[in-house]
């Protein structure tokens, strides 16, 4: 009976490991997904809601027309047929990016006083739109399911010893979560830098933004963006390596944009 349950368990967890494991595009590598594409979509679609319920809609013409026409030229070569896209500008003197899953993407007014052009904006949004064709959401939540789920294991077996879950809790913390997060800016930088490439826009300007960015640091309006996106030296470099494959994706590009309409 228990190498019967062993072996059930042994399929189940072969199965579970088999539907969940994705790749991701652009970058090709494995990912673990215990979330449907279904799931994150409608979960990007209540925040969504909720956000723009909140926010106050900017008014700012040059603002909208400029996300309206960066976004819908990423979006046109993303290759995501199943997105419902949407661009929207908030009024907000904090500064903020962000796109939900499935397609949602958000731009807060004050960043505009840091991008100078067009193709500054879209080295944002399309490092904003490369977390969501990623499905770093999704990845986050199945990470923390498996945590909490291990956090659980480790509770009853130590029956609630805290000294115990703390310790695994730094450990996964530590170990798991933060380089994680790391690892998801890095690869939102790339596709990125890839899909603005790929829209026509000189890539050399998410050096520029970047730069600019790392310097702000997180003084003023730019301290959640820059706490949720960790600016560093790594980054620009690591930008600068993938820089050649990214001119190779714009010089095919028929209607290049060089660095589109300029903000002042
Ligand atoms: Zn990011």
């Amino acid at each position: 009976m228990k190498r019967i349950s062993a072996n059930i368990f042994a399929v189940l967890v072969l199965a579970l490991t088999l539907a969940a494991c994705q790749t991701v595009p652009y970058t090709g590598r494995s990912q673990f997904l215990m979330t449907s594409k279904a799931q994150e979509d409608q979960l990007g679609e209540d925040a969504w809601r909720e956000v723009c319920a909140k926010e106050k809609k900017c008014t700012n013409q040059q603002y909208n027309e400029a996300l309206l026409r960066v976004g819908t030229s990423i979006a046109q070569i993303s290759g995501q047929s199943d997105f419902k896209w949407e661009f929207r500008v908030f009024q907000s003197k904090e500064a903020n990016a962000f796109c939900l899953p499935g397609g949602k993407v958000a731009v807060y007014s004050e960043l505009f006083k840091l991008a100078a052009n067009d193709a500054e904006l879209a080295s944002v949004v399309g490092h904003e739109i490369g977390h969501a064709i990623a499905r770093h959401g999704g990845e986050r939540m199945s990470q923390a399911a498996v945590q909490s789920a291990g956090l659980q294991v480790v509770s009853a077996a130590t029956k609630g010893n805290t000294a115990w879950t703390q310790a695994y809790g730094i450990a996964t913390e530590v170990g798991g979560m933060l380089p994680y997060s790391r690892l998801h800016e890095y690869e939102a930088d790339y596709i990125g830098l890839m899909l603005m490439a790929k829209a026509g826009y000189d890539p050399n300007a998410a050096i520029s933004f970047w730069n600019k960015f790392k310097t702000v640091g997180s003084s003023g309006p730019f301290g959640e963006f820059f706490s949720t996106h960790p600016m560093s030296e790594k980054r620009i470099e690591e930008m600068r390596l993938k820089m050649p494959e990214a001119i190779n994706l714009y010089n095919k590009c028929p209607n290049k944009k060089g660095l589109g309409v300029r903000y002042r």
